[in-house]
């Protein structure tokens, strides 16, 4: 669990952060000194520091939390690697999506062209960055002696929401989705009163979307079997699954 550096909050429904107080105490008791990051709604921090501080023990590592805005999509955090966006989603209460993807990656050396024309070592940082480079004072084209940049992947995570199309542009193209899919088409009724989604939704924002995969969640517990919800989405997108604990999701195939 050291390795968890980050948390994000979608919104305030106990469902989605009630658990949040007893996983900072487990990383306690488990030693951490690591500090970690909350992306959370403002109310949350109050909240949390009452909660941890009845029992009147104190965490063994730093908690910083850093407010999500609601009204439009904002980059959260960024390394040099990834980044994380949030995104405004339409709930009974203010609540956020997010995106973690990867930031465009280094054109790859073509070795052989290289080798052919000679480049020297120095100029490959050059192109690595897609620069343009000098050979006896004469300008070469990066792409002739370059590959184009590894794919870079990008996953979307919508928790509770309305069927919203206004969404799509904050998702689109990612290799995996995960969509609410609280209720089947015969709900669908229900589903809009109480801002949820049926698997059907989902499923049409992930056509919509152009993303490669979707994972299905946050099954109401009215479903003791969830093939009704997943076949239904599946008709729509065929691509998809229904969320399961420790699963693993080979995003290259
Ligand atoms: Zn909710
Ligand atoms: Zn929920």
């Amino acid at each position: 669990m050291q390795r968890i550096s980050h948390i994000l909050i979608s919104h305030l429904h106990g469902d989605h952060f009630f658990g949040l107080p007893g996983l900072l105490s487990t990383m306690n008791l488990l030693g951490r000194d690591k500090g970690i990051t909350v992306y959370c709604p403002p109310e949350l921090p109050s909240i949390l520091q009452q909660i941890l501080s009845v029992g009147g023990n104190k965490l063994t590592f730093n908690v910083e939390f850093k407010v999500l805005f609601f009204d439009s999509k904002n980059c959260i955090f960024e390394d040099d690697k990834i980044e994380i966006w949030s995104f405004p989603l339409k709930h009974r209460i203010p609540t956020c999506g997010f995106q973690v993807k990867e930031k465009t990656k280094p054109y790859r050396i073509d070795a052989k062209k290289c080798e052919e024309a000679g480049v020297e070592l120095h100029h490959m940082p050059n192109l690595l960055e897609g620069k343009n480079i000098l050979i006896d004072s004469i300008e070469h084209d990066f792409r002739k002696f370059t590959l184009k940049p590894k794919h870079s992947f990008a996953y979307s995570y919508c928790s509770d929401t309305s069927y919203d199309e206004t969404l799509i542009p904050f998702i689109e193209s990612s290799d995996l989705l995960y969509h609410e899919a609280t209720f089947s088409s015969k709900h669908k009724e229900r589903a809009k009163k109480t801002f949820h989604s049926t698997a059907q939704q989902a499923a049409t924002i992930a056509h919509k979307s152009g993303v490669k995969k979707l994972i299905l969640g946050h099954f109401s517990s009215r479903y003791t079997e969830v093939d009704e919800l997943l076949d239904e989405a599946k008709q729509i997108f065929p691509a998809t699954h229904c969320a399961e604990d420790g699963a693993i999701y080979d995003l290259s195939q």
